[in-house]
Formats: structure tokens, sequence, C-alpha cells
């Protein structure tokens, strides 16, 4: 039975009620009134629900896809404006114990490199990672209790988090690691972690069973619960996401949007962001053996209605896709993107030998941080390092009420400028940072409240005599 108040993922996910979401989109896909009656509350910016966003993923009508797109990128704009906030990977350790047939770190596969950060490698990896420019990171390991207990991890955020090198520092450290206890969720908040990001894989019970054959991760339900744990241990913003390819994708863009509304009706606030990987080639992972590949129009057309269906939620999209997909994907409403990430564990201090790659997928979009920062400038983009809302306490639904009264643009946009001031002072090369200034001068003057500009102006030009982190 359907029930997204329920703590149990059977009730909140439901398969039998996905089954009727999407026997219903397809009677309605080309059901002009009803979809021109779901395109005009998506209009309001309060979202839509998993059915009616089903519905407009569905959609086989020429025009309405077309206005599914022009109002993507209208919510974006309004919600985020031009900016595009920056982060990277960092994997700590390969060791894992479960048996995903996806993902080339399975406990299976015996000639991938293993591989663990010591203490000092880690710093070795955070200082190359400063010297790129990042402040923002995901932390990434495998699923190992022996190998990479939590105590690891929590030593390890605290050396991240430790590391001043030159005028470098990581101000948040978002963490990917595997379900684990209320008590382990209380710990990692302690530590200071922003987002607490868990990948679903699949809502789709029978196939996430098959597709973890063995280890923890096969309890389907201790998985999806994970995210309630988390906020029951403290931690209010989480990062949910699926893996596109595993099984049929209107499934799981319903399972995606029902997680989301029971995360919403129980704990008062939805995701924090919702990631976009699809299936990629990698080390014993060949993409083409799942049949449930999405091409790239069907791809950006789920970003599209995700973004319409959450317009507060970030949406996050890495370097598994390349150039030209990132940058459509950025119009249809990707807020987060990733840049000179290494997928390896070490690889941002030392470059891999061939006969030695530990890395979880092949990168499609290989340009160093810089090259990536000038793209988005070209393409009119504001490149964020900003990370001031987690700094400042502004998390969960404090974080929402944020974006709800509409004043992040006077929030975000400074935040970006000098954060991006920042980057382009100690990290550019001369001709990002030629292009980096030319932007900010453009738009400081789209700060609307005159007080914030004119601080935001006396603040970048501190930047400029050397003064750092500032923020709003
Ligand atoms: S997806 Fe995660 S849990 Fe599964 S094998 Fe890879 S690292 Fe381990
Ligand atoms: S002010 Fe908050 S919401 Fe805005 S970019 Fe910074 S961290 Fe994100």
């Amino acid at each position: 039975m359907y029930d997204k108040y329920s703590m149990v993922a059977d009730e909140f996910i439901s398969d039998d009620e996905i089954n009727e979401t999407l026997k219903y989109a397809d009677e309605n896909k080309s059901n002009r009134e009803l979809l021109s009656a779901i395109l005009d509350k998506a209009r309001k910016r309060k979202g839509l629900d998993h059915r009616e966003a089903s519905v407009l993923l569905a959609c086989d009508l020429p025009d309405i896809n077309d206005e599914i797109f022009r109002l993507a990128g209208e919510i974006k704009k309004d919600f985020y404006g031009d900016r595009i906030v920056m982060f990277a990977p960092l994997y700590l350790s390969n060791y894992c114990v479960n048996g995903c047939v996806y993902c080339p770190y399975h406990a299976k596969n015996k000639h991938i490199a293993r591989k663990k950060l010591t203490q000092d490698e880690i710093r070795a990896e955070v200082i190359a990672l400063q010297d790129m420019g990042h402040k923002r990171l995901a932390l990434e390991t495998g699923e190992d209790p022996v190998n990479c207990p939590i105590e690891y991890v929590l030593e390890s955020i605290k050396t991240i988090y430790s590391i001043k090198h030159k005028n470098g520092a990581i101000r948040r450290v978002n963490v990917n690691i595997a379900a684990t206890t209320v008590e382990n969720y209380r710990k990692l908040k302690e530590a200071g972690i922003g987002t607490y990001i868990l990948f679903q894989e699949t809502y789709h019970k029978k196939s996430y069973l098959q597709l973890h054959p063995t280890g923890p991760k096969h309890d389907y339900n201790y998985h999806t619960e994970a995210m309630d744990r988390a906020m029951e241990g403290g931690i209010d913003d989480v990062g949910c996401g699926v893996l596109f390819g595993l099984e049929l994708y209107r499934y799981e863009f319903a399972g995606l949007l029902k997680h989301a509304e029971h995360l919403e009706a129980v704990h008062g606030v939805g995701p924090h962001t919702i990631s976009v990987p699809r299936i990629k080639h990698a080390d014993d992972i060949d993409p083409s053996v799942f049949d449930n590949g999405i091409d790239d129009e069907t791809f950006l057309k789920i970003i599209a209605c995700i973004r319409v269906a959450v317009p507060y939620t970030g949406m996050i999209i890495s370097t598994r896709e390349n150039k030209n997909v990132r940058e459509r994907a950025l119009k249809a409403g990707i807020s987060q993107i990733s840049g000179g990430s290494r997928t390896s564990v070490g690889g941002y201090a030392e470059e891999e030998e061939e006969d030695e790659n530990s890395s979880q997928f092949d990168v499609s979009d290989n340009r160093t941080l810089d090259e990536v920062v000038k793209w988005l400038i070209d393409l009119g983009y504001v490149p964020s390092f900003c990370t001031a809302c987690y700094r400042e306490g502004r998390t969960g639904d404090r974080f929402m009420s944020l974006c709800k009264s509409g004043q992040i643009q006077n929030c975000c946009l400074p935040n970006a400028l000098m954060t991006l001031k920042e980057y382009l002072m100690d990290y550019a090369s001369p001709e990002t940072r030629k292009a980096g200034e030319e932007l900010i001068m453009r738009e400081v003057d789209d700060i609307p409240n005159p007080r914030t500009r004119e601080f935001a102006e006396r603040h970048l030009e501190e930047i400029g005599n050397g003064e750092r982190d500032f923020r709003f």
C-alpha cells in the first residue's frame, strides 16, 4: 500500500503505485488538456508531484516537449540565476564488500588495484585539489567495515578541513558513503559534513536485489530508508540519485520523485540535491550489457522534468558526461558540476600507471578545472565556489526558506562573484582571469539590493588586494 508518510521503503516507494503512475502517464501522454494544466501548475514554481511529472516525461507532443524545456530553463534561471556550483570528487578507498554488478569496485573483482589513502596521502590529494582552486569536495568510498570503517572516514574529514595550503581551503565536505546507522550519521554530522549523498541506484526492488546479489547493500529496505536515518542523525541536507541505465528510466524517475515527496512529508524538507549519473564503461564493466541505457535526448528530458518538478533542489552532473551533453544539461536544469575530476583513489596527486587503474568509471570530460571555468564563463554562466549556506548554518529547511523567499539572488550572486574572484586571483590562467573579471563587472550590476551590491563591490576590491573568505 502506498503511503508517503510510512517509514517502510516498500510503502513510501510502492511498486504498485509506480506501475499505476506509469500506466496513467501512458494513457495521458498525448492528452493536451491535461498536459497544459500540468504545465500551468509548474509555471507557479511550486513543483509537481510524481504523477504529474511522469505525464510530462511520457509526453509525445513535440510542442509540449519544447515548452517543458523552455520552462525548465526559465525556472532554473529564476532560482539559480547564471550560477553553477563547482565541486570535485575525492576517492578515499575502493575496498568494497558488496557485489554491485555495475561497479568495478565489486568484491569479486580481483584484478582492480585496491587502494586506501593514508592521512598523508589525503593531505597530498587535498593540496592538489586546493591548488586547482576547489573549495567543495564529495568524498567517495566503497563499503568495507574492516578497511574503511567510520572512524577512518571521520579522521579523513578532519584532515581535509585542517589543510590550509597557500590561500586554499576545503570549506564543504559532502560525503558519499554506504548506508549506515543513525549513530554513524550523527558522527558524520558532528564532523561537519555538508550533504550526505547516497544513490539509490534503482528503486525497482526486484532489479535491485539482482543487481546487488551479495553484501550488506543487498538489503533494499535498509538502503532505501538510509536518508531517514541520516535525517534522524541530524543531517538535514541529503542528496539522492539513481544510476540511469539499470532499470526503465520512467520507473526510476517516479521512484526518485516519490522518495523526495516522502522526505518532504516526513522531515519537512526534500533532498538538497539530485544527481543524474548514467552507467558508463569502467574496468570490467561494459554498459551495453545493461539493456535500459538511455539516449542523450531522453536523458536531457529527464533533467528538464526533474527541474520542473522540484524547482528548489540542486541538480548535479559529473564528468561521466561529455562536454556537449553537459552544456545541454546546464540549459535543461543542472546547477552543479564537477571539474578536473579524477575517479581513481589518489588520482590528483599522482598519475596512475596503466596497470594500476583504480577508477570507478571512465571520465568523459577530461578538461582541467581552469578549462571548465573558462568554458562556463564563455557560455555566460558564473562558476561559483560558494559554500556559505553550510558555514552559516543555512541547511535543511533554513536553506529551503532562503530559496522560497526569493532572496537567493541577493545572497548567492554576491557569494558566487566573490568566490569566483578568489579563484581568478589565486588559480586561473591569464585568459580565464580576463574573461572572469569582465563577467564579474557585468554581473555585479545584477545584484538587486543596492546595499548588498555595495557590500559585494567593496569585498571584491578587498579580494583583489589579497583578502579572502567573505560571505553572506
Ligand atoms: S557501487 Fe559502491 S557499494 Fe557497490 S561495489 Fe561500487 S563502491 Fe561498492
Ligand atoms: S549562498 Fe548558499 S545557496 Fe547560495 S550558492 Fe552559496 S551555498 Fe549555495
